[in-house]
């Protein structure tokens, strides 16, 4: 099933992401949250793709396996190593393994610039053309409500999402973040600039201290003081930070629901209990 047709219907719809494993030893245990986070039976799941490309087998896998337990697959997919014949190989493995959505990714830069092994493709509208060309697809981007860390200002990091639209996306996917007014705006920005595909908000139930670190270095994230203050008072106890990392996350998407927003994916870290609690604390308001 098409993505696009999933968050366009008139309730709200819960999905989660997974992310492969690095080390192959690692895989059985990967595939087996991945299975359990899928037998909850979400509207879609996403699984993401390393950005050189050495989890990419992975990502089909597990997209299949996915497929296989009833839930549609959205398959993740970066340019930023890859040269245009290893991304038509890729594309060909997900066509073959019935996988119909791709939201299509830069990555980031690898460190040091090294662009070796590809270099083809400077932006993420770029394999978004390609997978277009291609055929076939249903096409995701990524979003940032908080603007992308290498964007020179906001309003150029919006401009370059448009063009990115214009090149075949159809629906957007949001970085993490932690206060709803910031995703509003943004959305208002975006309509401002005629982007009106479907954006599904993505919320990260943050679970334990070391997350917020890599949180803020990866995305720079605007942390309420709410927020703030639970972490300060439960980050020493594990099962506390859970409890309310939990709370957090759902307060969070029950106001977007409240507000219209009817797409909601959650960054569940490969974590079956915290993708069940928060599908069970939303039990009556997504039948
Ligand atoms: P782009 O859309 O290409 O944007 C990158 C930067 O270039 C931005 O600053 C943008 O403003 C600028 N830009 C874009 N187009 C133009 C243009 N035409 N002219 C000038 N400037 C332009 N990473 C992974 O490695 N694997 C994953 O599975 C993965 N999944 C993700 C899922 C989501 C929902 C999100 C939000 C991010 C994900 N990432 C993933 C991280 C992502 O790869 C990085 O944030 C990366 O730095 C940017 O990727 P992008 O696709 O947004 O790039």
């Amino acid at each position: 099933m098409k993505i696009t047709d999933i968050i366009t219907r008139d309730k709200p719809s819960l999905s989660f992401e997974v992310f492969p494993p690095k080390e192959d030893s690692d895989f059985a245990v990967v595939e087996n949250s991945a299975l359990s986070i899928a037998r909850l039976m979400p509207d879609f799941m996403s699984v993401t793709y390393g950005a050189g490309g050495g989890t990419s087998k992975y990502t089909a896998k597990i997209c299949s396996e996915i497929k296989d337990v009833g839930v549609t697959p959205l398959a993740h997919l970066t340019c930023i190593s890859s040269d245009r014949a290893q991304i038509r190989e890729r594309l060909s493995q997900l066509k073959e393994l019935g996988i119909e959505n791709i939201l299509a990714l830069r990555g980031d830069i690898p460190k040091g610039g090294d662009l070796s092994h590809g270099g083809c493709f400077k932006y993420a509208s770029e394999l978004v053309r390609e997978i277009s060309d291609y055929g076939g697809f249903t096409i995701g981007g990524a979003c940032y409500p908080e603007g992308h860390p290498e964007s020179e200002s906001y309003a150029k990091d919006i401009e370059a999402l448009k063009i990115k639209v214009e090149c075949g996306v159809s629906f957007l996917t949001t970085q993490m973040f932690f206060d709803n007014d910031i995703l509003y705006n943004f959305l208002y920005r975006l309509l401002k600039v005629g982007v009106d595909v479907p954006v599904v908000a993505g919320i990260m139930p943050v679970t334990n201290a070391k997350m917020i670190k890599r949180i803020i270095s990866i995305s720079q994230n605007a942390l309420p003081q709410r927020f703030l203050r639970i972490v300060d008072r439960y980050a020493d106890s594990p099962e506390a930070m859970t409890q309310a990392g939990i709370a957090f996350a759902t307060e969070q998407i029950i106001d977007l629901y409240a507000n219209g927003i009817n797409a909601v994916h959650v960054y569940s870290m490969n974590k079956p209990h915290v993708a069940k609690r928060i599908k069970e604390n939303l039990s009556e308001i997504l039948k």
